[in-house]
């Protein structure tokens, strides 16, 4: 369906605009943003609850866990 993700239209993504700047994982700030809320694992084995903003790759590769209400988010991850 979707060319950022498999199971959403393209046009039905939130795409964030001026609010954050940079993905909150991979600090990067020259990539299309998503609202994304919830909690990364670090390496080390903590945890990163402060994860409100993610890029498409992020999000997919990630270990990711949502806390939002944002199913959309959570039925990509199911895949
Ligand atoms: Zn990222």
């Amino acid at each position: 369906m979707g060319k950022i993700f498999e199971l959403i239209a393209d046009q039905a993504l939130e795409k964030l605009d001026e609010y954050y700047d940079e993905c909150h994982i991979c600090e990067d700030t020259d990539v299309d943003l998503y609202s994304y809320q919830g909690v990364l694992t670090l390496p080390d084995g903590t945890t990163d609850d402060d994860i409100y903003a993610a890029c498409a790759t992020c999000i997919g590769l990630k270990p990711l866990r949502h806390t939002g209400e944002q199913d959309y988010i959570r039925a990509i991850k199911n895949t």
